[in-house]
C-alpha cells in the first residue's frame, strides 16, 4: 500500500498567535492536494487560535514537544492530553534542538509512551551530528531509532511517523547528496521491517528534514522511502511551504 506523503511545517519558536493566524489562513485557503497530507507545528500559545483557521481544512495541527507526565508538578511544561485538547495530531519528539539542550533518546521514549497513551501520532525525529560516511551516521541512526522507541508497542504504522534529520543539514542550506539519502532511507525502512515486520514497519512514514525548500523538493522528495518531509525555515511562508507541498504530491 502507497504512504499518503506527509508535509509537516515545523514553526520552531516564531510568531504570535496573530502571525500564525495569517499563515494558518493562508494556507488553508490555497491547500488543495488531495493526495498528501500536511500538518503545522505552531508555538504552544498559537495552538487554540491556528486550529480555529483550520477548522474547515484538511490541514492537521501539531505541537513541538511535550512532557512525559500526564500532569502535577512540572511548572511551565504541557502534557499530551494538553495539545490534544487543542486539536493536536501530531507532536515532534526529541528534535535535535532539544536533544542540544539535553533530551536523551530515554526521554524521548517516555514521551512517545505518553504521546501514544493519548492517541497523538509522534513525529519522532534522529540524525546525526555531523557530517560523516554512510556506515558510521547509519550506526548512530540505529541506536537512535532502538533506543527512542525502546518498549514502545507499535501494532500499526499510522500511530508514529520517523523523521530523518541530520543536523548539519538543519537551518544550514546543505543537503545530503541524494546517493547518501537513498542509503539512509534504505537503512531505515530495512530496520523498521526488521523491527516491527513488513506490515508495520513497511507502513511507517519516514519523512527528511533539513534545509528542505522549494527549489530541492522535486531532488530530495522521490527518493524511495522518504514519505514526505520536516520543514523549518520554508514553512513560515506559505507560498515557499505550498510549493513543497505541491512537490510532494507529484510523487504520491
Ligand atoms: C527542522 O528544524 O526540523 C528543520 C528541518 O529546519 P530547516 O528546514 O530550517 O532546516
Amino acid at each position: 500500500m502507497a504512504l499518503t506523503p506527509l508535509i509537516a511545517g515545523n514553526w520552531k519558536m516564531n510568531g504570535t498567535p496573530d502571525f500564525g493566524a495569517a499563515l494558518a489562513t493562508e494556507l488553508a485557503k490555497n491547500f488543495t492536494y488531495k493526495n498528501i497530507e500536511i500538518s503545522v507545528f505552531p508555538p504552544f500559545t498559537s495552538l487554540t487560535t491556528v486550529k480555529a483557521c483550520l477548522e474547515n481544512s484538511p490541514i492537521a495541527l501539531g505541537a513541538q514537544n511535550i512532557h512525559e507526565a500526564a500532569k502535577g508538578a512540572h511548572t511551565g511544561e504541557i502534557s499530551a492530553e494538553m495539545v490534544k485538547a487543542c486539536g493536536c495530531k501530531y507532536v515532534i519528539l526529541g528534535h535535535s534542538e532539544r536533544r542540544e539542550a539535553g533530551e536523551t533518546d530515554a526521554a524521548v521514549a517516555a514521551k512517545t509512551c505518553a504521546a501514544m497513551a493519548e492517541g497523538l501520532v509522534p513525529v519522532v525525529c534522529i540524525g546525526e551530528k555531523a557530517k560523516m560516511e554512510p556506515h558510521q551516521a547509519q550506526a548512530i541512526l540505529g541506536s537512535q531509532l532502538r533506543d527512542s522507541l525502546k518498549n514502545i508497542a507499535i501494532t500499526d504504522g499510522d500511530q508514529i511517523v520517523i523523521a530523518y534529520e541530520p543536523v548539519w543539514a538543519i537551518g544550514t542550506g546543505l543537503v545530503p547528496t541524494t546517493e547518501d539519502l537513498e542509503q539512509a532511507f534504505d537503512f531505515l525502512r530495512v530496520t523498521l521491517v526488521k523491527t516491527y515486520g513488513e506490515g508495520v514497519g513497511g507502513q511507517i512514514r519516514l519523512l527528511y528534514g533539513g534545509s528542505l525548500n522549494a527549489e530541492n523538493a522535486d531532488e530530495i522528495l522521490p527518493i524511495p522511502h522518504i514519505n514526505g518531509g520536516l520543514i523549518g525555515g520554508a514553512s513560515l511562508n506559505a507560498e515557499s511551504f505550498l510549493s513543497i507541498a505541491k512537490a510532494a504530491s507529484k510523487y504520491a
